[in-house]
């Protein structure tokens, strides 16, 4: 059976481009920095591209590019584009498709560095940024410039849960050839499949749900075609932002549990959430899978299901939050999602501790908001963590 016809879940466990001599059945790790060449003829091709064959690891390396073919088939891509982290990833983005006197107009709600970074690093090159509420499709065509290059989005967005329609901002941005980037981390491509809406660019940081396993930090860009896959790889070679093929194995591991991951988290995840919503310490809540979402039909036509992360509010603000985080017992007190274990944060008093109550309110940061990634434990025990914090709020 061809690799293109099988399921979901039967990719993740089998797409790859290894065939070992050996007979392993796992991709072997090739930790190696280079690879010899059989003779200076045969190096000289490898070079020009006219044989395809290994040369340094940078450049390219047999359990890097398993993994990289495995997540492009299960995003329907052309090429993937294994990098260091989720944050090489963004930057490799930006730096394939900004440039001097170029303008970018990007969700308002990203992940915190990756809005960061253009307003203190990338501005001192000369690139111009507009930061927009993308869930209302309208303000990303009203902030569009003649020298817009690149369109960035997440959703659904961290931590505000907020959805983007990304078949109404592709529309928008091919009417002005404007290539379309979306970060995917949240959903991954079991839940969404950005592709399939005319994105060009798809990115992972993979250290989440895609590896799931909280024991590594990694990154990946799929590219929709050969063009757009052509223009970002020499910018990741020439960076150095490369994946190291041991990180690259791991996550090739975790890569095959993906589905069954996400449906026990997913199924967990719709409890907590329908536990919290009836608790009379929680003032709101935010989850795809309810029907109080504001955005739940758009989320429900474009995601295969609402995922495994909910943001809800606490009656009692900053002093509510710590409390509940101080109580838990058996979720981590932990930034970072996506992992098999349950993981709780309260951005007011921990990642956005030192943020003005201005820059709270812009990034939409409530004083009660917690945050939480809900793991594959067993149900019973994930409610009766949350419910013993919560009597201590
Ligand atoms: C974590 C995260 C990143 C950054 O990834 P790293 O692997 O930590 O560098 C980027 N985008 C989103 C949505 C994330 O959650």
């Amino acid at each position: 059976m061809h690799h293109d016809q099988i399921g979901f879940n039967s990719k993740a466990v089998h797409a790859g481009i290894i065939d070992d001599p050996l007979g392993s059945a796992v991709t072997p790790i090739y930790q190696t920095s280079t690879f010899s060449f059989e003779d200076a003829d045969h190096g000289a091709r490898c070079f020009s591209g006219e044989e395809k064959g290994y040369i340094y690891t940078r450049i390219g390396n047999p359990t890097i590019n398993d993994l990289e073919h495995a997540v492009a088939k299960l995003e329907n891509g052309y090429g993937g584009i294994a990098v260091s982290s989720g944050m090489a990833a963004v930057n490799t983005v930006y730096m394939t498709y900004l440039g001097q006197g170029k303008h970018l107009v990007a969700h308002n709600a990203l992940y915190g560095p990756s809005r960061a970074i253009i307003e203190s690093i990338w501005v001192k090159f000369g690139i111009e940024s507009t930061f927009v509420d993308a869930t209302d499709p309208i303000n990303v065509a009203n902030a569009i410039r003649p020298n817009t290059s690149l369109i960035f989005l997440e959703t659904p967005a961290n931590p505000t849960i907020g959805i983007t329609d990304l078949e109404a901002v592709v529309a928008i941005a091919k009417k002005h050839n404007i290539p379309v980037c979306v970060d995917n981390t949240f959903c991954s491509p079991y839940l969404q499949q950005p592709f399939d809406y005319g994105v060009s660019v798809v990115l992972h940081s993979m250290t989440k749900f895609i590896n799931g396993h909280a024991d590594i930090v990694a990154g990946m860009i799929v590219a929709k075609t050969k063009e757009h896959y052509d223009r970002l790889r020499p910018v990741m070679v020439n960076m150095g932002c490369n994946m190291d093929p041991h990180q690259a194995w791991l996550t090739r591991r975790g890569l095959k549990t993906l589905g069954i991951r996400i449906d026990r988290a997913q199924e967990n995840a719709m409890k907590v959430a329908v536990f919290l919503e009836n608790h009379p310490k929680v003032e709101w809540i935010l989850y795809p899978g309810l029907t109080s979402h504001p955005q739940y039909e758009l989320g429900k036509r474009q995601m295969k299901g609402p995922g495994a992360m909910i943001s809800f509010g606490l009656h009692g603000g900053l002093e509510a939050g710590k409390r509940m985080m101080n109580s838990v017992q058996m979720a981590l007190l932990a930034v970072s999602l996506g992992g098999i274990e349950t993981l709780i944060q309260h951005p007011a008093s921990m990642t956005h501790s030192k943020l003005s109550s201005e820059a709270k309110k812009i990034a939409g940061i409530s004083d009660g908001l917690v945050r939480l990634s809900v793991g594959i434990e067993d149900i019973e025990d994930i409610i009766a963590d949350l419910s013993q914090a919560l009597d201590k709020v």
